[in-house]
């Protein structure tokens, strides 16, 4: 198993510590569409950061080094403890509420199959540039893609109007992708559906994230990709959040952090961008061992601990949940502000 002396854990980190840019603050929300939407995801190659050859095996270290005594308490016939965004996010937010929401996952909803519509829809027009009929090829997509969500048979189960509602949606979000995104070079390899899996601790431990689009080649010495992430709700603080673990992730892998991390949201057409930079890599590190050492502790048996929150009210595990319970009697009739923005 690995593992390193503090000294030599202390020198990756101060190492890491000068080595990338600190993130700016993320860029204002503008309208962009075709070229402009492109460049400002690309920038230029004068504006591509010189990559640190050090940064990524430095990184990997901090995470070995904090995670590798973790795994020794699991038991020999574990499997891996699986780390994903959704995984960090709701560790973080309250081990109970996570454990509840996985023994009672929710079947399919107007909002997530408009998500997952969505998403093949931007899949499509990025790599065919044509899309004909929204609701009949997003569902044609998903269907050739196995499904797993049963989003095909809840469509078709959706009532008339509900159905005609969900159309006009999906139409309106296709809409979106179709002004904004232009036909994309072949020199600039997109990818959709980009997976990046990074195992940790002797394979113990696998961080993976799914990536809507990366740009870009892999560094040939300077920052490159780009990732993308496409969203059909509304923004969500966590969002950010959840591109610096793939910015995370992509460095990992490829020993390059990526040039910029961006967000497209399919509702209004509003593209977020930010630059790569160490904050940004750290905090992804910090809330990825604080998640994982958390989802360590359940997968050896730990009794999940409760965190009152904002979302108590709509924990599927409130009835039983005696803390949430005082939570909600408390803020009853005055909802945190953020609290719906969060969900
Ligand atoms: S009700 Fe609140 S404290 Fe209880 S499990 Fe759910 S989120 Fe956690």
């Amino acid at each position: 198993m690995h593992r390193r002396g503090a000294s030599a854990a202390v020198s990756h980190r101060s190492a890491i510590l000068g080595s990338v840019p600190t993130t700016t603050t993320a860029s204002p929300a503008p309208l962009l569409a075709g070229d402009a939407l492109v460049a400002r995801l690309r920038g230029t190659p004068g504006e591509r950061p010189l990559v640190d050859p050090g940064l990524a095996g430095g990184l990997r270290d901090w995470l070995e080094d904090e995670l590798s005594g973790a795994v020794a308490g699991l038991p020999e016939e574990a499997g891996p403890v699986r780390i994903s965004k959704e995984a960090v996010n709701g560790v973080l937010v309250c081990e109970a509420q996570l454990v509840a929401a996985r023994a009672g996952r929710p079947g399919p909803t107007v909002q997530l199959a408009r998500g997952s519509m969505v998403d093949a829809l931007f899949r499509q027009w990025v790599t065919v540039g044509r899309i004909d009929d929204p609701v009949a090829d997003a569902l044609e997509a998903l269907e050739v893609q196995g499904d797993p969500d049963g989003i095909v048979a809840f469509v078709g189960g959706l009532a008339g109007e509900e159905r005609r509602a969900l159309a006009a949606e999906v139409a309106d979000h296709t809409e979106r992708i179709r002004s904004a995104w232009p036909v994309l070079p072949a020199s600039w390899l997109a990818r959709t559906q980009e997976r990046m899996v990074v195992p940790l601790a002797g394979g113990r431990v696998v961080l993976s994230g799914v990536v809507d689009l990366a740009l870009g080649a892999p560094s040939g010495g300077r920052a490159s990709v780009c990732v993308v992430e496409v969203k059909s709700g509304r923004r969500r603080v966590e969002h950010r959040a959840d591109l610096h673990l793939y910015a995370l992730l992509e460095t990992l892998r490829s020993g390059a952090p990526p040039f910029r991390v961006a967000t497209f949201y399919t509702a209004g057409g509003e593209l977020d961008v930010e630059p790569v930079g160490r904050d940004a890599l750290l905090g992804a590190l910090h809330r990825v061992v604080a998640g994982t050492l958390r989802l360590v502790r359940l997968a050896a048996g730990a009794a999940p601990v409760p965190t009152p929150n904002p979302l108590c009210g709509w924990c599927p595990a409130l009835a039983g949940c005696d803390p949430g319970l005082a939570r909600v009697a408390e803020t009853a009739g005055a909802p945190a502000d953020g609290a719906l923005a969060c969900r």
